[in-house]
């Protein structure tokens, strides 16, 4: 079972992660997938903190890099939620999250792209 604060939490993330959705949505509805990838597009980080929804900057392939994998989530430096994901790639100004344990569960779950 998952924890009520636990959940709580995995929420957040997954309205996060929907937003992002749409706005990748929206950015390719105007251009197209770009494949030179060289434009950065403004995303919200995907931390768990509910008062959060500051911005990162991140091409669309390393978006798509990241949500390749329903347990994967961007956030900026330092909103690692260290109990329930481990960091597994640090940039200058990002990095890519994995969930463990229930809350890896929960965000397969709630992948929207499955
Ligand atoms: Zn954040």
């Amino acid at each position: 079972m998952v924890d009520e604060d636990q959940g709580r939490r995995a929420r957040n993330e997954a309205i996060f992660r929907e937003v992002n959705e749409r706005i990748v949505e929206l950015e390719t509805g105007l251009t197209g997938y770009n494949r030179d990838d060289s434009l950065l597009i403004g995303f919200v980080c995907e931390c768990p903190r509910e008062d959060c929804g500051e911005m990162l900057e991140v091409t669309r392939g390393q978006y798509e890099a990241v949500r390749d994998n329903g347990r994967r989530f961007l956030v900026l430096p330092g909103h690692e939620d260290g109990d329930i994901a481990r960091v597994v790639e640090r940039h200058s100004h990002y990095l890519v999250i994995e969930k463990t344990g229930d809350a890896a569960e929960v965000a397969a779950e709630q992948d929207p792209r499955t």
